[in-house]
């Protein structure tokens, strides 16, 4: 069976220390409460990823991963890191093509497709997100979107490649807003997701891929999210910044 996972995007939150001590509540209540076989994945600001992962050692269940990463191995390119130091700190996912990545700082496709491939090569998992606007969803375009993210952000993989991805589905319009897909909504889009996949690979590549939801995502709605057939896990934003609530979603599936 595929992979349950359950990853908190801190996204440009908490000071040193702060992340620090949240991440040693987490790895706590983990240890003490967590029983399946589901795996944590923490992404914070790449401050914290070093001593996160020092940590985490001894840890099996909780992995890092940082929240970007630039697209070339190394060079002049003032202010940004590579896939290879977050390697190298002990990380093992990148979030690649949030939402708030295309809107802020003009990620498009493209840009991702030569993220995602820098990313691989350096031995990490990308944790892919595609999602569509409020106003492309209302424009019924919402297939054709999350199609179009697809083909031009990862289609190019070959099959062995791809499956070293997870995949996440954020609408736009559900994330910090506390507006959640429903988990009719959510399924709808995964099971499209997998579909795609089958047509493009096969079906067992896609029966191995990890699709993950995020937006708006918590204790209260993950239950119901987490019992579609197709959601395999939360990508978490603002619940993820409070132990209880990160570890109370991750343990929907003990
Ligand atoms: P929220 O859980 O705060 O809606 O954020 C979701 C998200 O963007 C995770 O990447």
């Amino acid at each position: 069976m595929r992979k349950k996972i359950v990853a908190g995007n801190w996204k440009m939150n908490l000071d040193y220390n702060e992340g620090l001590g949240l991440f040693s509540e987490i790895i706590n209540m983990i240890k003490d409460e967590v029983t399946g076989t589901q795996e944590a994945i923490i992404c914070s600001p790449f401050i914290h990823t070093h001593s996160l992962a020092q940590m985490a050692k001894g840890y099996t269940k909780v992995s890092l991963g940082a929240q970007n990463a630039h697209q070339a191995e190394a060079g002049a390119y003032t202010g940004e890191i590579s896939a290879k130091m977050i390697k190298s700190v002990g990380a093992a996912y990148v979030i690649l093509g949030h939402s708030e990545r295309r809107q802020y700082f003009g990620e498009n496709n493209e840009l991702l497709a030569k993220k995602t491939d820098t990313v691989l090569k350096n031995d990490l998992h990308p944790i892919f997100c595609i999602g569509e606007t409020l106003q492309e969803r209302e424009a019924n375009k919402h297939f054709d979107v999350i199609r179009t993210q697809l083909v031009e952000g990862i289609f190019h993989l070959d099959a062995a490649q791809f499956s070293k991805l997870v995949l996440a589905y954020e609408p736009v319009w559900a994330i910090g807003t506390g507006v959640t897909a429903t988990s009719d909504q959510a399924q709808e889009i995964h099971e499209f997701i997998r579909k795609e996949i089958a047509a493009k690979y096969n079906q067992e590549v896609a029966d191995a891929t990890t699709i993950l939801y995020g937006g708006s995502c918590n204790p209260k709605n993950a239950p119901e999210l987490f019992a579609q057939p197709d959601i395999d896990g939360g990508l978490i934003g603002g619940a993820s910044l409070k132990s209880r609530d990160f570890v109370d979603i991750l343990k929907v599936f003990n």
